[in-house]
Protein backbone atom coordinates (compact mmCIF):
# COMPACT_ATOMS: atom_id res chain seq x y z
CA UNK A 1 0.00 0.00 0.00
CA UNK A 2 1.31 3.37 -1.20
CA UNK A 3 1.23 6.42 0.80
CA UNK A 4 -0.42 9.66 -0.95
CA UNK A 5 2.28 12.03 -2.07
CA UNK A 6 2.27 15.03 -0.02
CA UNK A 7 1.48 18.21 -1.27
CA UNK A 8 3.69 21.06 -0.46
CA UNK A 9 2.77 24.77 -1.03
CA UNK A 10 5.28 25.93 -3.48
CA UNK A 11 5.43 29.25 -1.97
CA UNK A 12 3.92 29.20 2.05
CA UNK A 13 2.39 33.10 2.55
CA UNK A 14 3.40 34.10 -0.41
CA UNK A 15 0.22 35.91 -0.67
CA UNK A 16 0.32 38.02 2.44
CA UNK A 17 3.55 39.72 0.94
CA UNK A 18 1.93 41.29 -1.55
CA UNK A 19 -0.69 42.87 0.27
CA UNK A 20 2.08 45.38 1.88
CA UNK A 21 1.84 48.44 -0.56
CA UNK A 22 4.77 49.48 -2.62
CA UNK A 23 6.10 52.22 0.08
CA UNK A 24 6.98 49.02 1.88
CA UNK A 25 9.56 46.59 0.99
CA UNK A 26 11.45 43.66 2.49
CA UNK A 27 14.58 45.00 4.23
CA UNK A 28 17.34 41.71 5.06
CA UNK A 29 18.62 43.70 8.18
CA UNK A 30 15.38 43.73 9.48
CA UNK A 31 14.25 40.95 8.73
CA UNK A 32 10.90 42.38 7.91
CA UNK A 33 8.95 44.37 5.48
CA UNK A 34 9.65 47.86 6.43
CA UNK A 35 8.04 51.15 5.26
CA UNK A 36 10.88 52.71 2.51
CA UNK A 37 12.49 55.83 2.69
CA UNK A 38 12.99 57.42 -1.13
CA UNK A 39 15.75 59.23 -2.05
CA UNK A 40 15.93 60.72 -5.03
CA UNK A 41 19.43 59.84 -6.32
CA UNK A 42 20.00 61.24 -9.75
CA UNK A 43 18.27 63.16 -12.66
CA UNK A 44 18.52 61.32 -15.73
CA UNK A 45 17.33 63.24 -19.05
CA UNK A 46 13.97 60.75 -19.54
CA UNK A 47 13.77 60.04 -15.80
CA UNK A 48 14.80 60.29 -12.27
CA UNK A 49 16.79 57.76 -10.43
CA UNK A 50 15.64 57.09 -6.67
CA UNK A 51 16.77 55.06 -4.17
CA UNK A 52 14.18 53.32 -1.31
CA UNK A 53 16.27 52.54 2.16
CA UNK A 54 14.54 51.16 4.79
CA UNK A 55 13.09 53.87 7.28
CA UNK A 56 14.06 51.70 10.22
CA UNK A 57 17.68 50.90 9.69
CA UNK A 58 18.67 52.89 6.66
CA UNK A 59 19.74 49.92 4.27
CA UNK A 60 19.56 50.53 0.61
CA UNK A 61 16.68 48.12 -0.57
CA UNK A 62 16.90 48.97 -4.09
CA UNK A 63 16.56 51.80 -6.56
CA UNK A 64 13.95 52.50 -9.27
CA UNK A 65 14.23 54.44 -12.06
CA UNK A 66 11.09 56.49 -12.99
CA UNK A 67 9.95 58.69 -16.07
CA UNK A 68 7.55 61.52 -15.42
CA UNK A 69 9.45 64.36 -16.78
CA UNK A 70 8.83 66.58 -19.49
CA UNK A 71 10.36 64.80 -22.02
CA UNK A 72 13.35 66.17 -23.44
CA UNK A 73 13.33 68.34 -26.75
CA UNK A 74 16.59 69.29 -28.34
CA UNK A 75 16.89 71.57 -31.48
ZN1 LIG B 1 15.93 47.73 7.93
Amino acid sequence: MRMPPLRRPARPQADAFEEFQATALFCNRCRQAQPVRERLLLVLPDGELREYLCAACGTSLGSRRSSGGAPLVVG
